[in-house]
């Protein structure tokens, strides 16, 4: 198949559908841990078509979901400092920190911007010489090797006034505390196709290894979803969990070995807090020592003051899948995308604003 609507056949999807109504027998919990799954799944009913047998669960998959409030804080803290541009993703503008936001800090007085892609904010950087440019780099894998790129292009160009705050996590290292954590028992696990792209499949063997607990990663169009569940279905009805790709058209085993390597040359796996989980070893990423000057959070006096967390927000066990965003109960009520109280009900990715969207009805 090559174009878009093959991927939206209905009698295909229907064949699919059949095909996993035959297989499954026995009740299992299955996780899409990222958010284009989710808003994928629910934008096309999929999980209507799928047997009572089945439950779909959603995951962490939302980069700005996971930032810890602590984190949020630091990027609002480093707006408020004069003679600074703030760059950022359009959905960090929005989303509540502990006692404001990027919106707000803007409608204060702030310079934030939003861009399109780390590049912009070089370019902001060298159209600006007198101003300290500081991108806020949220996102997973599939977005880290972009901002390497910008650090790069920076240094070789000699724009020294270019710097990122570095917030980005890893995808296999989360899914291991969630599983370790052991709050929801799961069966299976659709794998995230952007972050596959980057890493490949291989980083998720250790989870049918060491937890027997089946993988397939998947693509973003209805077929693709259908058919990953499929292939979860039959590997836990047959009992030989193990990593399948179902998005061969844009994941190869070992990944994207360029991109890997761009990461690799600038960055170095940390520690990271994660929103509702907390601090999770060597889960994020950092400027290593070579890139230390386009640190933000090293080149900055900042004091961003103790974090706290939205009253009544649920986002931290919804983000686990423990919770859905029908048991929380500010969802459409105090809290709505149009004034959101917690990031998920915020970014385009984020479960809430998911549920909001496409009808909380749709999979409670
Ligand atoms: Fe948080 Fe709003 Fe979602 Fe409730 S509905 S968990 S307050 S984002």
């Amino acid at each position: 198949m090559k174009f878009i609507d093959e991927y939206r056949n209905q009698e295909l999807g229907k064949k699919l559908v059949d095909r996993i109504h035959h297989q499954s027998t026995k009740p299992i919990k299955l996780m899409e841990f990222c958010g284009g799954h989710t808003v994928a799944i629910f934008k096309h009913g999929l999980r209507q078509l799928l047997p009572q047998t089945i439950k779909m669960l959603s995951g962490p998959g939302c980069p700005v979901c996971v930032t810890a409030n602590s984190d949020l804080d630091k990027a609002i803290a480093l707006a408020h400092l004069p003679n600074v541009i703030i760059t950022t993703f359009g959905d960090m503008l929005r989303v509540p920190g502990s006692y404001s936001s990027l919106q707000l800090a803007k409608a204060e007085g702030s310079d934030v911007r939003v861009v399109y892609s780390a590049q912009d904010a070089v370019f902001i950087a060298r159209d600006n010489p007198d101003k300290s440019v500081i991108f806020i780099g949220i996102g997973f894998e599939t977005t880290a090797p972009t901002i390497a790129a910008s650090i790069q292009q920076a240094e070789q160009e000699g724009i020294d006034n270019y710097y990122v705050l570095s917030l980005h996590k890893l995808c296999p290292p989360i899914m291991k505390a969630l599983l370790d954590l052991g709050e929801v028992r799961l069966d299976g696990i659709i794998c995230p196709g952007h972050v596959s792209a980057i890493i490949g499949s291989h980083p998720y063997k250790f989870i049918p290894d060491d937890y027997g607990i089946a993988c397939v990663v998947s693509g973003f169009e209805p077929l693709d979803i259908l058919l990953s569940v499929d292939r979860l279905v039959n590997q836990i009805e047959t009992e030989q969990p193990k990593v399948e790709i179902a998005y061969r058209r844009g994941v190869k085993p070992e990944g994207n070995q360029p991109a890997l390597k761009l990461m690799d040359n600038v960055f170095e796996i940390c520690e990271a807090n994660w929103r509702g989980i907390g601090p999770v070893p060597l889960s994020g990423l950092r400027l290593n020592q070579k890139y230390q000057r386009f640190d933000a959070e090293n080149s900055f006096d900042i004091d961003p003051g103790p974090s706290r967390e939205p009253e009544g927000c649920i986002c931290g066990s919804i983000l686990r899948g423990v919770s859905t965003p029908l048991d929380c109960k500010l969802f459409g009520k105090a809290c709505t995308p149009v004034c959101p109280v917690g990031p998920c009900m915020v970014s385009s990715e984020a479960s809430c604003a998911t549920y909001y969207h496409y009808g909380a009805d749709y999979g409670g």
